[in-house]
């Protein structure tokens, strides 16, 4: 799409209407919410996604809208093992049907496998799409295998090396408490 959106302001119906994907890179920046639960923030952090909306007939009534979103992304997040950045990656494919009211979306949030989303003249699509990176952030992010020693097998790893060594000072211990 050619035209300058501003995808926190958006006219979906006419989007819909359009039938053309949105296609943006959102700085991570951009992204307050996400960005806080990072580990650190490179300046040049983006996050890659897609949004293709159409209408789908109803009978009886107007049009519904309908949006699919896409992104993929690789967020920094905090090992809870060695507390090091994780590359974490997240990923999103989701439907969404618009109706009109929060009442509506409220009633028919049960049978409904999309999501549903309140129809606005001003759509903010990066606050969905930020709700939807949240929501898929791992509760414990962690390394298969953490890239530094935690500090007590570091510890470890140094005494046994002075065994080696030398003779181990608890060695010489036990033998002067050995009976005669
Ligand atoms: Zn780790």
């Amino acid at each position: 799409m050619s035209k300058n959106l501003n995808a926190r302001r958006l006219n979906m119906q006419a989007l819909a209407a359009e039938g053309a994907a949105l296609v943006e890179i959102t700085p991570l920046p951009n992204m307050e919410r996400l960005a806080q639960e990072l580990h650190g923030l490179e300046p040049d952090s983006a996050i890659n996604w897609r949004a293709s909306a159409e209408l789908r007939p109803r009978s009886g009534a107007d049009d519904d809208v309908w949006l699919r979103l896409e992104a993929k992304a690789s967020l920094p997040l905090t090992c809870q093992r060695c507390m090091a950045a994780v590359a974490t990656a997240v990923e999103i494919d989701q439907w969404y049907r618009f109706v009109a009211t929060e009442d509506i979306a409220m009633a028919e949030d049960d049978q409904s496998e999309e999501d549903l989303l309140v129809m606005e003249p001003q759509f903010d699509l990066l606050a969905v799409l930020e709700d939807e990176l949240l929501m898929a952030l791992p509760l414990v992010p962690m390394h298969e295998t953490c890239p530094v020693s935690p500090v007590f097998s570091a510890g470890e790893a140094e005494l046994a090396s002075q065994e080696d060594a030398e003779p181990h000072p608890f060695a010489a211990l036990a033998q002067l408490k050995k009976p005669k």
